[in-house]
């Protein structure tokens, strides 16, 4: 998207990332969660937030419908809309991680070159790609929502994994197999992954 407004210029804080990182003790994180509905996205997120709070690490979840209530209400689930949603998604990460939060995001993305371009945006290293692996067949028998149900019966166009594609990352640096892993072990693997680089305290 290109930049309409002229005349503006971006104002750096006047505390380094650094001083900001050292007076907060935790380094700011975008773990981007992708994969199909009902793979274990959301789930997981609070599980790995509530965790992360009783620990005293600051983080948020950004999660799929609550930003499409506000912030994206203008957005459907076309392609275009679906790029478009993943980019202001990318950006608010973004602002998030640059304030030192450990922010998760708990949505499809199911286009690789959207989360790519989103990694692109971060500061190197410090966006986590987490491939929530669950087969189509075990999220439709999951189908906590009714929404595969609904899918089926062709009463939700463009529904990812059924009608429209979800493209599985390449080179994730996490992958959580919910098949295998409990919701306690999946939320725990994310913050082991945070400590060993660095993010959080051990
Ligand atoms: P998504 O955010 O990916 O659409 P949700 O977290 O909303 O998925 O739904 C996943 C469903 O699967 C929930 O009902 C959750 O309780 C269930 N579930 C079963 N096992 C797991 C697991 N190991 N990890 C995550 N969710 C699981």
């Amino acid at each position: 998207m290109t930049t309409k407004s002229t005349n503006i210029t971006w104002h750096g804080a006047d505390v380094t990332q650094e001083e900001r990182q050292n007076i907060l003790g935790q380094k700011g994180a975008v773990v981007w969660l992708t994969g199909l509905s009902a793979s274990g996205k959301s789930t997981i997120a609070r599980r790995a937030e509530q965790l992360l709070l009783e620990r005293g690490v600051t983080v948020y979840v950004l999660d799929g419908d609550n930003i499409r209530f506000g912030l994206n209400k203008d957005l459907g689930f076309s392609p275009a809309d679906r790029t478009e949603n993943i980019r202001r998604i990318g950006e608010v990460a973004k602002l998030f991680a640059d304030a030192c939060t450990i922010t998760l995001t708990a949505f499809i993305s199911p286009y690789r070159a959207d989360r790519d371009r989103v990694r692109e945006i971060m500061p190197a290293g410090t966006f986590v790609e987490c491939y929530v692996n669950a087969s189509v067949e075990l999220c439709e028998q999951r189908d906590p929502k009714g929404l595969y149900k609904k899918a089926r019966a062709g009463q939700i166009p463009e529904f990812t994994g059924i009608s429209a594609p979800y493209e599985a990352p390449a080179a994730a640096e996490l992958e959580l197999v919910t098949g295998d892993l409990s919701v306690d072990q999946a939320a725990m693997a994310i913050i082991d992954y945070l400590v060993k680089n660095g993010f959080i305290k051990a």
